[in-house]
């Protein structure tokens, strides 16, 4: 249930139904527009009907929010878009980011050379995960705690803010003291105790689509986040398992409009996990930003040939800033610009 306050309530009448709400057991959550105070009221169904704050003092209406995602919801917002804002590089609302790097911290000189690559490519977020959801278990696993303090590395030399991914809740102070943007894989979009533990972070959420989710599931999972008081939560459309085995995912770029209907958080696009391979790299990200997502997540490497993994996605490091001014420019036809500091 969304609680509107009439414009000139008073910070008293505001107090006054947030201590109603949590007295019959729901959550306030306050959301300050330039006119109006919004307070959702979220919890369990019977709690919020009952609320009986019709009439209050500085109560203008109650409008209830019928999706199963409250918080998510486009509604909540009110047709406000939320920017998150990372080390003052702006995604979401007319600002597009690119974020870039290798699937893995494989090695100093490897994440130290595509960070100054991505840096001088114009790009705005570094990414790289140091522990690796790897579909077997004899696979490089990543350099867990070891590649940390290299993206520490690659960030004090070139200010790029880093999103590395959180597999397991026992990494995650580990994780949260380098990261700026925690990644959330798609095989763990419905680890809810992860979810839960990353929203009590406040450290923004990048949160990948699993492999078989609906949207709703995905805005669900989104809603675990925000319930926990974080705001700042990217979604990340990856691509779902199709049956058409020529590429590795299809890419679901109807996503990308379709969530812009649901939801007032911003939406990534990840080309590479999806395509799978370089030459289907770009002609998916210029889509996706010409579809108006509000930015791009992709794999880049010094020498794809020998990267420990996904090599034939990563596009090459020197051929980077011709691919990511094309990008710029197919966003630009979405009316969104890069937020460079
Ligand atoms: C990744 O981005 O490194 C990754 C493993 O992606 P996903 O979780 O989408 O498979
Ligand atoms: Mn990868």
């Amino acid at each position: 249930m969304m609680i509107v306050m009439k414009e000139g309530a008073t910070e008293d009448q505001v107090a006054a139904v947030i201590e109603r709400v949590q007295a019959a057991g729901a959550q306030a959550h306050i959301s300050k527009g330039e006119l109006v105070t919004v307070i959702g009221a979220i919890g369990d169904r019977e709690h919020v009907a009952n609320l009986g704050l019709e009439g209050a003092p500085g109560v203008d209406h109650l409008v209830p929010i019928l999706k199963p995602y409250k918080l998510a919801s486009e509604q909540y917002k009110r047709g406000e878009r939320t920017v998150v804002e990372v080390d003052g590089r702006k995604i979401g609302g007319d600002h597009f980011a690119t974020i870039a790097g290798p699937c893995t911290v494989e090695s100093r000189e490897v994440i130290l050379d595509t960070a100054r690559a991505v840096k001088d490519a114009g790009g705005q977020l570094l990414r790289g995960g140091a522990y690796k959801p790897r579909t077997s278990p004899y696979s490089f696993q990543g350099l867990g705690d070891a590649g940390l303090p290299l993206l520490a590395e690659a960030k004090a030399e070139t200010g790029l803010p880093i999103v590395t991914e959180l597999m397991d809740v026992r990494d995650l102070d580990a994780v949260v003291g380098v990261a700026d943007v925690i990644q959330l894989g798609a095989r763990n979009m419905q680890n809810y105790t992860l979810l839960t533990e990353v929203g009590r972070t406040g450290v923004p959420v990048l949160l990948k689509r699993g492999l078989s989710a609906t949207l709703e599931e995905l805005l669900m999972a989104a809603e675990y986040v925000l319930k926990e008081g974080n705001p700042s939560v990217l979604l990340c459309e990856r691509g779902v398992r199709a049956f058409e085995p020529s590429y590795r995912f299809a890419l679901d770029l109807m996503a990308v409009p379709v969530l812009r209907e649901l939801t007032h958080l911003p939406v990534i696009v990840d080309p590479s996990h999806a395509a799978g391979k370089r030459s289907l790299v770009e002609p998916l990200s210029l889509a996706a930003a010409a579809a108006g997502a509000d930015g791009i997540i992709v794999e880049v490497h010094p020498q794809p040939e020998e990267a420990i993994c996904d090599g034939p996605q990563q596009l090459y490091a020197d051929r980077f800033a011709e691919y990511a001014e094309q990008v710029e420019r197919a966003a630009a036809v979405a009316g969104k610009v890069l937020s460079n500091v």
